[in-house]
């Protein structure tokens, strides 16, 4: 008995099989649907591309909607209140002496190493260090925030809300001690890290100032 092989309607996706052996329906005549000229030459994709980037263009041309470039330094990014920024150096109470105690905490933490302390014998008897010099490589700084959290004396804080500044030189980049004293302002903080989180205070300020907008 003759075997004849039989058409099979057309798929709806992929190659359509046009017909399937009676003897094996293994064995099956496809028909491919190879792209077309205008396909494999991307004209008409690239028209339509082209469409969408126009549309855009006028779009935030006329209407300046959708864009989020904004015209720095003129326009600046409000910044949140706890966003850490340039280091600064605490005073004590007479508003004058540094509070640091040089104990090596902060160097000691940092993980880009970039803290230099060396520390001298205080004048005041009640307190047994201060340091001499005090340095931060901005540049090598990756503004972790540890040493600010591992200072046991409210000496060293971020808050100044500032970038490194650029600058040509390497040793532009680095903070002294007076550099950033001057940053710096009068802390009653109690030494040891007790009392009230002064950062608490700074959140609550920005939020009842968002609420007054
Ligand atoms: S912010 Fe981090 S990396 Fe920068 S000085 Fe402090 S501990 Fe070091
Ligand atoms: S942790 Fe605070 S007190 Fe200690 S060396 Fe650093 S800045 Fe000074």
């Amino acid at each position: 008995m003759a075997h004849q092989a039989h058409d099979e309607p057309a798929s709806t996706s992929g190659p359509e099989v046009v017909r399937v052996s009676d003897r094996n329906p293994r064995v099956r005549v496809v028909r491919v649907n190879r792209p077309t000229p205008g396909e494999t030459t991307f004209i008409q994709a690239t028209v339509v591309g082209l469409g969408v980037t126009l549309k855009h263009f006028f779009r935030n041309i006329i209407g300046k909607r959708d864009i989020e470039t904004i015209q720095y330094p003129e326009e600046k990014y409000k910044y949140p209140p706890r966003t850490r920024g340039l280091h600064r150096l605490m005073r004590r109470e007479d508003d004058h002496t540094v509070r640091c105690v040089a104990c090596m905490m902060c160097p000691t933490v940092c993980p880009a190493n970039c803290i230099t302390i060396v520390p001298e014998e205080s004048p005041d008897g009640s307190i047994e260090k201060r340091p001499a010099i005090f340095e931060i490589d901005e540049l090598r700084c990756i503004v972790c925030g540890f040493c600010v959290e591992a200072c046991p004396c409210d000496a060293i804080r971020m808050d100044t809300g500032v970038h490194a500044p650029p600058s040509e030189k390497r040793a532009d980049a680095i903070m002294d001690k007076a550099h950033m004293l001057a940053l710096g302002a009068r802390s009653t903080a109690m030494q040891g890290g007790r009392g009230p989180d002064w950062r608490e205070g700074r959140l609550a300020d920005a939020l009842v100032s968002d609420k007054q907008k």
